[in-house]
């Protein structure tokens, strides 16, 4: 029997199968074809450069025993890439070249067995019955880079954008994961790289979803048994942007489909953006296995606007709507309210309703009233026990033990903490606070307050309790 490409990659298979997880067999070597074989060198395809690098970083050792054993000491691999780029080599065993014919080498369809080759398209999001083949990509136009202004908080997060929506899929920015607390403009961002990439290449399948339509979708099409038809259906979709993952918490169906279309479309080049109002690493119910996918691209966080971004974002705003607004008045606004650019807008946007319903003037008086208003309604009231839940979760005790009657020092210093807290962060009364933590009276309280005091003026370790618990209050 001849030795072929085939052959030799066979016979590694089958050791590799026996050495490794079933699961990562499926998702790393089903995919690979075998290329080519020169004198010692094994040639075979893989679908990204992800894939390369992923392989090369776990699967190395067992490929270089694999192959060692079928071509010999000499023996040598050689990685061709679909999507062309260039990348260094990372190991003196491996070696990696650029496909130069993208279509000589036909890709095998990897991943969930439900892949035929003409599935019927069912789209979730027209009435069934009626077939639809075009897409709408639910793009909000408005939400483009142009109308996303530029800053230190989020020159990362846009540039990346940028590169993703230039070269869709073609980055190593995949998935591009953006991060960021609420208001600051996540939504906004996946729309945009989704409007700029729909400009450029209008002939790619654009579609933006929020997770928890998404989930809503799938749940459905469970119910009414087209879990196949919802996967072809997002299989088939260029590039995918999913709004808010977080929200996929817990929600273990939802994850493991979109694991496999995720692995889908990664492993066929597509590009895939996600938002999530958390870094990867304080998801929480989130499957690990999904959590190390999001981790293979770029996650890029959208931090609060400093103070020279807050204006320019008004002022594009102002202008966009065609309403002129005096200088000291902008910045005014800009000044106040700082975490949020939503709530950034609607104080301006309420400016503008109250003068010109009231027809009054704007001035910096009815803008303090209603920038007071917004601080006011959207500052969170700490509360007492959450106070306490703080405390004792830094301390790593349990709120009973925090509470408890007895005097050892640290759990003595952990109540007088939460007690002092709880006097500065709430308006309740001396009385009150003791009552909750521990059924003490006003005047422990008061003793602990003063205690607090004392030793964060005079006890180095004990400052770094209060401005670390400080810091956990404040977010
Ligand atoms: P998130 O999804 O993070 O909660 P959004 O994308 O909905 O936030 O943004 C909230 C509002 O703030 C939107 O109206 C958006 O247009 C606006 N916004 C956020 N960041 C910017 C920015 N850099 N430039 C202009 N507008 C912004
Ligand atoms: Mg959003």
């Amino acid at each position: 029997m001849s030795v072929t490409a085939q052959s030799v990659w066979d016979n590694c298979l089958e050791f590799i199968k026996d050495n490794i997880q079933p699961q990562a067999y499926k998702t790393w070597f089903e995919p690979i074809i075998a290329v080519k074989l020169t004198d010692n060198a094994l040639s075979v395809q893989v679908p990204s450069k992800f894939f390369y690098e992923w392989l090369e970083e776990h699967y190395v050792k067992i490929l270089k025993v694999s192959l060692t054993k079928e071509l010999g000491e000499t023996a040598k691999l050689v990685y061709i890439i679909k999507m062309e780029n260039t990348y260094g080599n990372k190991q003196p065993f491996t070696e990696k070249i650029p496909s130069s014919n993208r279509s000589s080498v036909k890709s095998q369809d990897v991943d969930i067995p439900l892949n035929n080759k003409s599935p019927e398209l069912r789209n979730p999001f027209v009435i069934p019955g009626i077939r639809n083949v075009k897409i709408e990509s639910q793009l909000n136009p408005n939400y483009s880079f142009e109308n996303f202004l530029e800053g230190d908080s989020n020159r990362l997060a846009r540039s990346a954008g940028l590169a993703v929506s230039a070269k869709p899929g073609g980055t190593s920015f995949n998935p591009l994961l953006i991060f960021g607390g609420v208001g600051l403009g996540k939504t906004h961002l996946a729309h945009a790289i989704g409007v700029d990439i729909k400009d450029k290449y209008p002939e790619k399948t654009v579609l933006y979803i929020s997770a928890e339509k998404f989930t809503q979708q799938y749940i459905d099409a469970v119910k009414k048994n087209n879990r196949n038809d919802f996967i072809h259906f997002y299989q088939i979709i260029d590039v995918l942007i999913i709004d808010d993952v977080q929200f996929f918490s817990g929600k273990t169906g939802t994850q493991d489909v979109f694991f496999h279309i995720f692995n889908h479309l990664h492993q066929n080049g597509k590009q895939v953006i996600l938002t999530s109002d958390k870094a990867p690493v304080d998801m929480q119910d989130i499957e690990q296995r999904l959590l190390s996918r999001f981790k293979w691209g770029l996650s890029a966080e959208l931090q609060t606007p400093d103070f020279e971004t807050r204006v320019s974002i008004l002022k594009n705003k102002l202008y966009r709507d065609g309403v002129e607004m005096p200088e000291d008045i902008v910045e005014y606004v800009a000044k106040n309210i700082k975490t949020n650019v939503r709530e950034l807008e609607g104080a301006i946007i309420s400016l503008i309703a109250q003068s010109s319903f009231n027809k009054k003037e704007i001035t910096i008086d009815l803008a303090r009233v209603i920038v007071e208003k917004f601080v006011k309604n959207t500052k969170r009231e700490v509360s007492i026990d959450y106070i306490q839940k703080i405390v004792s979760d830094y301390f790593q005790m349990d709120i009973d033990t925090l509470q408890s009657k007895t005097r050892k020092r640290h759990i003595v210093q952990a109540r007088q903490l939460a007690m002092f807290f709880a006097k500065k962060f709430t308006k309740a009364s001396l009385a009150s606070i003791g009552s909750q933590i521990g059924k003490r009276d006003h005047a422990t309280v008061l003793h602990a307050c003063k205690t607090v005091d004392n030793l964060s003026s005079t006890d180095k370790q004990f400052r770094k309790y209060v401005e670390d618990i400080t810091k956990k209050l404040s977010v």
